[in-house]
């Protein structure tokens, strides 16, 4: 029988457990065993419990759980080959040769090594006398597939990653109880959301919710954006909105660079020589990552999952290491390492403030 291991690995992001119950149950369902890998990486180089086989109803209920019901970790072990080297060890003395990760660009950037240094591992494996040449006879090739689990949406090649809507609606509802004390007392809030590279979820959190004004890493705001943003509340104030509501993503820098904090809005606001607001900040931090998974994003890990365990069941050795998107609404493979390329690339563009070069990237759609 056919061995499909799954596992969630960096930041949790909502529906991470739907695409846990549809690995397994697809993986069952297509007659083969299905194992779970507790706390990413981890569980790989430390072996033992922390590989599981899953039957059927042990993923009873996992679509309305938030979180990831089988852990997940940030590993300093796996970026060393020697951990590699362990966790290779654990995989095939479980009989495991098929792996499906959902996690962030890290966790693919490592699952794609991974997989490139296979046989290499394999072959070590036996020359240092860990592992008999019959033992490794049937593992000689891994075959890997990723799902992409992130709040932030940041990864190219793909609509929506698992869990970023459940973040943005949970944003929204946290605006919502915060406007109505702002309008009580006709405040400004100044909320900052996560993203240090990806401004998606300030920005649609900034329409979802008709906020004043909203800052993200990827489009600085012009030199001149204090009295901008000054004008346009004042404005707002005018028409007689008796609330301000700023997002600004953790990442917001301007022109040049220079980090825009949410104690620097505040001050602007607040300042008794202009709109001399009642100013209060408010940091959303982990809420946004926790609780249940909208049903978006359910749906979404679910066929995703699905589609993952037929993707790493067809694989080959020549077949290039895919991930699983959606795009267009359309379920879809694409190439695992273009994307953590692209995405790593728009990040370092940012950083380096090369603003359009790095939304121009981000815009091209890179081939499947
Ligand atoms: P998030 O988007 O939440 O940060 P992520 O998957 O990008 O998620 P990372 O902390 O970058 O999170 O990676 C998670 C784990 O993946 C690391 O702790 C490490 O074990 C493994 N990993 C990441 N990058 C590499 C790499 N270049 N080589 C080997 N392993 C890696």
């Amino acid at each position: 029988k056919k061995k499909v291991a799954f596992m969630t690995s960096g930041g949790d992001s909502p529906g991470m457990n739907a695409a846990i119950r549809a690995v397994v149950r697809m993986a069952i369902y297509l007659g083969c065993d299905a194992y779970c890998i507790y706390e990413g990486y981890e569980g790989l180089v430390q072996g033992g419990k922390l590989i599981r086989k899953m039957e059927w109803n042990d993923v009873r209920g996992y679509l309305s759980e938030g979180g990831t019901l089988i852990g997940t970790a940030r590993c300093m072990a796996f970026y060393e080959r020697p951990g590699r080297l362990t966790a290779a060890k654990n995989m095939i003395l479980n009989g495991i040769d098929a792996l499906i990760i959902c996690g962030g660009d890290g966790s693919l950037t490592g699952a794609d090594k991974f997989r490139q240094e296979w046989p290499s591992l394999v072959k070590e494996l036996v020359s240092t006398g860990s592992l008999t040449k019959e033992q490794v006879a049937p593992y000689q090739h891994l075959n890997i597939v990723g799902l992409v689990g992130s709040i932030d949406n940041d990864l190219s090649g793909t609509d929506a990653t698992i869990g970023c809507y459940s973040a943005l609606a949970r944003i929204c509802e946290m605006v919502d109880y915060i406007e109505a004390t702002a309008s009580s007392h006709s405040r400004a809030f100044v909320i900052e959301v996560m993203g240090r590279h990806c401004g998606w979820l300030a920005l649609m959190a900034g329409v979802a919710t008709g906020a004043d004004f909203v800052f993200i890493p990827e489009k600085p705001r012009e030199d001149n954006w204090e009295e901008e943003m000054c004008q346009i509340i004042k404005q707002h104030r005018h028409w007689g909105k008796r609330k301000t509501i700023v997002i600004i993503a953790e990442g917001a820098r301007d022109r040049h660079g220079g980090k825009i904090t949410p104690d620097m809005v505040k001050n602007l606001l607040a300042d008794k020589k202009g709109l001399a607001l009642d100013t209060r900040i408010t940091t959303l931090g982990h809420v946004q990552r926790g609780g249940t998974a909208v049903a978006y994003d359910r749906m979404l890990a679910t066929l995703q999952g699905v589609e993952a365990v037929k993707a790493v069941l067809d694989a080959t050795p020549e077949t290039e290491t895919c991930f699983i998107a959606i795009t267009e609404n359309k379920i879809t493979r694409k190439p695992l390492m273009s994307a953590v390329k692209e995405t790593q690339e728009v990040a370092k563009l940012i950083e380096e403030q090369q603003f359009d070069k790095a939304m121009a990237l981000r815009d091209t759609e890179f081939s499947d």
